[in-house]
């Protein structure tokens, strides 16, 4: 059964699909699902983007199955590391994902980081508190949307380029693979035309640096995006040597078709 292990419920300060709504999608579609709801401690905007876990495992704990996951995305910043390391010890995730979605205080979301400095600045700084967290969040399961930023970067041509950011993202992916962790293809961006082939490189290297594990997840939102692009995630993971795999009670298990 293939997994989508990246979606958010109304438990995300930004999504709206009810519990009821992923479950109907992903078993219509014959797929295993993950809900990983938002978790950014210290959001600029206050109780923004923050959950009541204990609320959450109360009403989703029921459902809890073989092909219906309970996890969580945390959003890194080196100032919280410890509360975030608490969170996760102190509840019976199944999978963990950390992401960069703030850097400096400011969320990259937001058109004001991109104001006044170059592409190679901002990505450099975007990549320099990825390695900082990563250094620090040995308690997640897999690194979410390494091309985040390319999401919302405001630049002639936002995409990630593997050969413009070597350095950065070689001690990225080397910490990765040290501790063994799995890195994310998110599904979100493999649809726009250069995506997928700037993207490669990426995950090529992670192997060749000794990575082993991939999760494949469509960061849904809404029940129409559960389980979109797996099948070119699932290719990009065989292109490059990686394992694809999901997370039950924090273990990797290996997807099949
Ligand atoms: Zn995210
Ligand atoms: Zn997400």
């Amino acid at each position: 059964m293939l997994f989508d292990t990246h979606t958010h419920t109304t438990f995300s300060t930004d999504s709206r699909m009810t519990f009821a709504e992923a479950e109907q999608a992903a078993r219509e579609r014959n797929l295993g699902i993950i809900i990983t709801e938002h978790m950014d401690l210290a959001y600029p905007e206050p109780e923004a983007f923050t959950f009541n876990v204990d609320d959450y495992f109360a009403a989703y704990g029921a459902h809890r199955s073989d092909a219906l996951l309970l996890g969580i995305e945390i959003g890194m910043r080196d100032d919280c590391v410890d509360a975030n390391r608490e969170i996760v010890a102190k509840h019976p995730f199944d999978f963990v994902i950390g992401s960069i979605h703030v850097v400096e205080n400011i969320d990259i979301y937001q058109g004001s980081f991109y104001h006044t400095r170059t592409k190679e600045e901002v990505y450099h700084q975007y990549f320099n508190s990825m390695i900082v967290c990563l250094e620090q969040y040995d308690f997640i399961d897999s690194l979410g949307h390494i091309d985040y930023i390319c999401r919302y970067a405001q630049f002639d041509d936002p995409e990630l380029y593997f050969f413009d950011f070597q350095t950065d993202i070689d001690l990225v992916l080397s910490q990765l693979a040290q501790r063994d962790q799995a890195i994310e293809i998110n599904t979100r961006r493999l649809y726009l035309p250069d995506s997928k082939e700037a993207l490669l490189p990426v995950y090529h290297r992670f192997r060749e640096l000794g990575g082993r594990f991939v999760t494949i997840g469509s960061d849904a939102h809404k029940a129409k995006d559960i389980g979109k692009g797996l099948d070119l995630a699932m290719e990009m993971a065989e292109t490059c040597g990686l394992t694809p795999v999901y997370y039950k009670e924090r273990k990797p298990i290996r997807l099949t078709l």
